[in-house]
C-alpha cells in the first residue's frame, strides 16, 4: 500500500520557486520507486505572498504548515521588499513560521562531495573530508529579541535588539547536539562568546551540566571568533557544533565554502511536533534569479533530510544523496561550482539528471 504523506511546498521569491521545481521534479521520482503517495500542498510565503495577499505569512500558509507531514521551503527576500516596514518584510515569514512551528533547531550538515574541491577558494588539502554538522539554536536570541529604535535626550537616534536565552531553550537543543554528537564521533564544539556575554555564560553551565549524561561524548568550548578562524584553519576536526542562534547563521554561511558553494547546502529545522521544515541554506540569490542556472542541490539534500527526518526512510535519503554525488563524480556542474572542463547544467537540467539515477 502507498504511504501517504501531506507536504506543504513554499516556493517563496528568487531562485526559490527554481531550485523548488528542481527538487519537486526528483522527489516525483522517489515516489514512484518508494511507493509513496505524495499530496502537495502549495502555499505563499515571502515577498510574493506580500504583494499577493498583503502579508509575508498569511494564515492560510500557517494552517497548512501546521496540518503537514513536512515542509518544503525554498527561500524569501529581495530588493523589491527592501524598504518595506519590519512587519512586511519577506524574512518576517521565516521567522514567523520558525516560531509558529516551535523549530527550535536547525540542521546544517557541511559536507564536501568528492570532486568539488576545486570549486571552493580554499586549499584542497585543507578541506578534503569535510564532514560535520552545525546544530543552530533557532527560536530565541537576538534574533527573536525585544526591538527597540528611539531618540535619547539629544534627539539622536538609537536601537537596541535583545540577546535573551532561558535555560530551558538552551538545554533542549544542547541535548540534541550531544545525541547527535554520540552518533557520530563524539565530539561535540560547543560554540559561544563567554569571555563577554552573559547569555553565553549561562550556554556554558548548561552544557557542562548536560555533559555528564552523555559520558562517552568530549565537548570543547570555543569562542565564536576562534570558531569563525578554525572553521577554515582545520575544517576537518569538526564533528558537531553546537551554538545559539545568530551565530550559527553566520558560521554556516562561512561553512558554505568549504562545500564549493552556498548552493550545496541544505538544512533541516524539527522541533518538539511533528511537522519538519526543510530549505536550503541560501536566501534567494536575486543577483542570478530568473537565469535558470541556480544550483538546486541544497533544496534536493534538503528534500533528502525531510525523507531522513521527517519519514524515517533512510534507504529513500540516501539514494537521493548517492544520486548528487554520482552527477558530480561524473562531471556534472552548475555555473557556481563550476572550475574549468565540467559540463555545465541548467538547473532543470542538473536535477533530471539526478532524477535519471535514482
Ligand atoms: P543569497 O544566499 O541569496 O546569495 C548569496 C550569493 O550566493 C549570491 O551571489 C547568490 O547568487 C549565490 N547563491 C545563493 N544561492 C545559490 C544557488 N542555489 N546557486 C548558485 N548560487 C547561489 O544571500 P543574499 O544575497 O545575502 O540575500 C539575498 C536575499 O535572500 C535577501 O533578501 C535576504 O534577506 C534573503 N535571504 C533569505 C534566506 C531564506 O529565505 N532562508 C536566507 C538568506 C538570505
Amino acid at each position: 500500500m502507498a504511504k501517504n504523506k501531506e507536504i506543504v511546498v513554499i516556493p517563496g521569491d528568487g531562485v526559490g520557486t527554481e531550485v523548488m521545481d528542481a527538487a519537486l521534479f526528483v522527489l516525483r521520482v522517489v515516489q514512484k520507486k518508494y511507493n509513496y503517495h505524495f499530496t502537495f500542498e502549495h502555499a505563499l510565503a515571502g515577498g510574493i505572498a506580500t504583494d499577493t495577499v498583503g502579508v509575508p505569512l498569511p494564515e492560510e500558509t500557517l494552517e497548512k504548515a501546521k496540518k503537514a507531514d513536512a515542509i518544503l521551503f525554498g527561500a524569501v527576500g529581495g530588493p523589491k521588499w527592501d524598504n518595506h516596514p519590519t512587519h512586511l518584510r519577506p524574512e518576517q515569514a521565516l521567522l514567523g513560521l520558525r516560531k509558529e512551528l516551535g523549530l527550535y533547531s536547525n540542521l546544517r550538515p557541511i559536507v564536501l562531495f568528492p570532486g568539488l574541491e576545486e570549486s571552493s577558494s580554499l586549499k584542497a588539502e585543507i578541506i578534503e573530508g569535510v564532514d560535520f554538522v552545525v546544530v543552530r539554536e533557532l527560536t530565541g536570541g537576538i534574533y527573536f529579541g525585544e526591538k527597540q529604535r528611539a531618540k535619547d535626550s539629544n534627539g539622536y537616534e538609537y536601537a537596541s535588539d535583545l540577546l535573551l536565552y532561558h535555560e530551558h531553550e538552551i538545554e533542549r537543543i544542547v541535548r540534541l547536539a550531544f545525541q547527535m554528537a554520540q552518533n557520530r564521533k563524539k565530539q561535540l564544539t560547543s560554540v559561544d562568546k563567554a569571555n563577554v556575554l552573559e547569555s553565553s555564560r549561562l550556554w556554558r553551565t548548561v552544557v557542562d551540566r548536560v555533559k555528564s549524561d552523555y559520558p562517552e561524548v568530549t565537548v570543547e568550548h570555543m569562542l565564536v571568533d576562534n570558531c569563525a578562524m578554525q572553521l577554515v584553519r582545520r575544517p576537518t576536526a569538526f564533528d558537531v557544533i553546537v551554538t545559539e542562534n545568530m551565530f550559527g547563521d553566520i558560521l554556516s554561511d562561512e561553512a558554505a565554502i568549504l562545500t564549493g558553494s552556498i548552493g550545496m547546502l541544505p538544512s533541516a529545522s524539527l522541533g518538539e511536533g511533528l511537522v519538519g521544515f526543510y530549505e536550503p541554506v541560501h536566501g534567494s540569490a536575486p543577483d542570478i534569479a530568473g537565469l535558470g542556472i541556480a544550483n538546486p542541490t541544497a533544496m534536493i539534500l534538503s528534500m533528502a533530510m525531510m525523507l531522513r527526518h521527517s519519514f524515517q526512510d533512510e534507504e529513500a535519503a540516501s539514494d537521493v544523496e548517492k544520486a548528487v554525488e554520482k552527477v558530480l563524480q561524473m562531471g556534472y556542474r552548475t555555473q557556481d561550482t563550476k572550475t574549468e572542463d565540467e559540463k555545465t547544467l541548467t538547473t532543470m537540467e542538473f536535477a533530471e539528471k539526478v532524477a535519471s539515477l535514482i
